[in-house]
């Protein structure tokens, strides 16, 4: 393996964590900005020559594009390798090929500005096509011609998703949809100029298992692919070029943290019990089909949130319902005997699903947008697929529906009047699914939290989305890292509506969970337990260390502690309280 160059100087760069863990290694800058075209003259005793360079630049681009589809067939099977056909079809495509010279011998310009220009027109026609096959193609023809730029302008292929050696990455920022595509096992560590801890980024990250710092403002400017870095999640910084002793340090922190690692792993076999005799229920929040293996490995009591936009946002068109079902019957059998609570689509907002600009079009304010329950209703027939999958895989095992960014009532009842009348066609159908399945609400909106008694109406259970909750009741975009300090789970107005939200449902005999970020942070399981909560669900891998500090400590201490932060006024004075209650229970010696 290569290792660093002792001539350059460390340099420690502080950002903030966002998910645990040591990883040390070298750089890849991912651009993800779209190929910037430079537009020139060439002149005429040159076009013969530029010509000659698009057909290298063609050529190229096919023999990369069959040797991952060979690799794709060979690590997935030829029915997934059968995609990259339409890739290479775009290549033969005499019209794009023949108009963009026609173009660059009218005109005289670069005849990468001219292929930018005629691929750019096609890809736009094909996207307004009203046939689901033929807007499909636009997708292929805008992948294609990134690659066919990348080769004309001599810049190495920049992708995530085919990162073959285990790299730190780092990026200005990373969509949902980058960093799904990181490979389990090839990105070594998460770093983003932009973000903060609840950032879609960083949940995936998260779940992978690796450490991630954000909110570096201009890191990924700085630094060059190939560059050595040291990536410290626990406390959130980036040291480039480690020195020895650095490294010697980090080496004796990471097997401290091992050995802690590994008790926290042996006493997760336990039940999660607190000292005083609670059962205290702690689920898996999952976002792709696979990590269901995470339920058993962390012993989770079920999933607590599946987020389904993950099906789709990258895929080049919307998944059927045949191919839902598949995927959701999958993790429900793969949890069973335990439930799994599905969550309809959460597309929209930070979350556009790629190959749908159409469908999603750019917002001032997509945080506020068209997303979630508002896309749903909005477009029955997308909603209507995916909610006859989910009750079709509510036959196999034990499932739950929970409806994203619920705003009000009457978005609930309109949701359930959908979701009756897709029950109605299934039975028409003679299709088989559980006529007790229970609907529930997420609550992470602050009018739904002062509705809950009248959601309570239309719902089974409610589920508590901090993420957003917290995002809206302090007005802070939970992405934004230059505000991201403002972002506290332990302001006042945070733990009172959570206390409403809790106190209203129970009033009502509904149980309420916790699936956003704050009910995976061991600082903060106590005090939402502590407040009424009745189960937390959250990325897997933080189950260890939740359950660990609940089998240490009292339900009525955690009562005690709930109520003594909630007649603070500082959310640094409540968070110090948390702090402590955590050090005082668990101490890694
Ligand atoms: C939340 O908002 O807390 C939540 C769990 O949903 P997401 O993070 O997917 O928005
Ligand atoms: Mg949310």
């Amino acid at each position: 393996m290569a290792t660093q160059s002792s001539s350059k100087e460390e340099k420690v760069v502080q950002g903030i964590s966002a998910s645990q863990g040591i990883a040390y290694g070298q750089i890849f800058v991912y651009l993800q900005s779209e190929v910037q075209v430079p537009t020139y003259q060439v002149e005429l005793d040159k076009r013969i020559d530029e010509i000659a360079r698009f057909d290298k630049a063609l050529l190229v681009t096919r023999q990369q594009i069959s040797k991952i589809q060979d690799e794709v067939e060979k690590n997935l099977g030829k029915n997934e390798a059968l995609i990259f056909d339409a890739h290479l079809l775009v290549l033969e495509d005499q019209a794009l090929i023949s108009e963009t010279i026609r173009e660059f011998e009218t005109t005289g310009r670069n005849i990468e500005s001219c292929f930018d220009l005629v691929s750019k027109k096609y890809i736009q026609a094909f996207s307004e096509i009203d046939d689901e096959y033929l807007r499909e193609r636009a997708g292929d023809i805008q992948d294609v011609a990134q690659r066919v730029l990348q080769n004309l302008l001599g810049q190495a292929e920049n992708s995530l998703s085919r990162l073959v050696e285990r790299r730190i990455v780092v990026a200005n920022d990373l969509s949902p949809s980058d960093s799904a595509s990181i490979d389990r096992g090839s990105g070594l560590a998460i770093v983003t100029d932009s973000g903060s801890k609840t950032s879609h980024a960083v949940i995936v990250a998260r779940s992978m298992q690796v450490p991630a710092v954000v909110g570096l403002r201009d890191l990924s400017k700085r630094v060059n692919t190939g560059d050595w870095a040291l990536v410290d999640g626990y406390d959130g910084l980036v040291i480039l070029n480690p020195s020895e002793s650095t490294l010697f340090k980090y080496g004796k922190i990471q097997s401290k943290k091992k050995s802690f690692q590994g008790r926290l792993m042996e006493a997760n076999r336990q039940k999660a019990v607190t000292l005083d005799g609670v059962d205290v229920a702690l689920m898996a929040n999952i976002e792709k089909v696979e990590e269901v293996a995470q339920v058993k490995e962390f012993f989770a009591q079920g999933v607590g949130l599946f987020r389904t936009e993950y099906l789709f946002l990258n895929s080049a068109r919307i998944p059927s319902e045949q191919e839902q079902f598949l995927a959701y019957k999958a993790v429900v059998e793969g949890s069973a005997p335990e439930t799994v609570i599905i969550r309809t689509l959460d597309l929209g907002g930070d979350k556009p699903m790629a190959s749908q600009p159409d469908l999603f079009p750019d917002e001032d304010n997509p945080f506020m947008g068209y997303r979630a329950i508002r896309f749903c209703l909005d477009n029955p027939a997308i909603f209507k697929d995916q909610l006859r999958a989910i009750l079709m895989a509510s036959h196999h095992g034990k499932a739950r529906i929970m409806y994203p960014m619920i705003s009000g009532s009457e978005e609930m009842v309109r949701a359930n009047q959908v979701l009756e009348e897709c029950k109605a066609e299934l039975r028409a159908r003679k299709q088989p699914f559980d006529e007790t399945v229970e609907v529930g609400a997420m609550i992470e909106i602050p009018s739904a939290a002062a509705t809950v008694d009248l959601l309570a109406r239309d719902s089974a259970f409610f589920s508590i989305g901090t993420n957003d909750l917290i995002q809206y009741t302090l007005a802070i975009d939970r992405g934004n890292d230059r505000i991201a300090h403002l972002y506290e789970p332990s302001h006042p107005a945070v733990l009172r509506s959570i206390k409403r939200i809790v106190d209203d449902a129970h009033a009502a005999k509904l149980t309420v969970g916790v699936c956003g970020e704050m009910g995976g942070d061991p600082v903060y399981a106590p005090l939402l337990l502590g407040l009424g909560v009745d189960s937390l669900s959250m990325s897997p891998p933080s189950i260890p260390a939740v359950k660990f500090l609940v089998r240490a400590m009292k339900m009525s201490d955690a009562r005690a502690l709930a109520a003594e932060v909630l007649a603070m006024a500082s959310p640094k004075d409540v968070y110090a309280k948390c702090a402590q209650f955590h050090r005082s229970r668990v101490t890694m010696e």
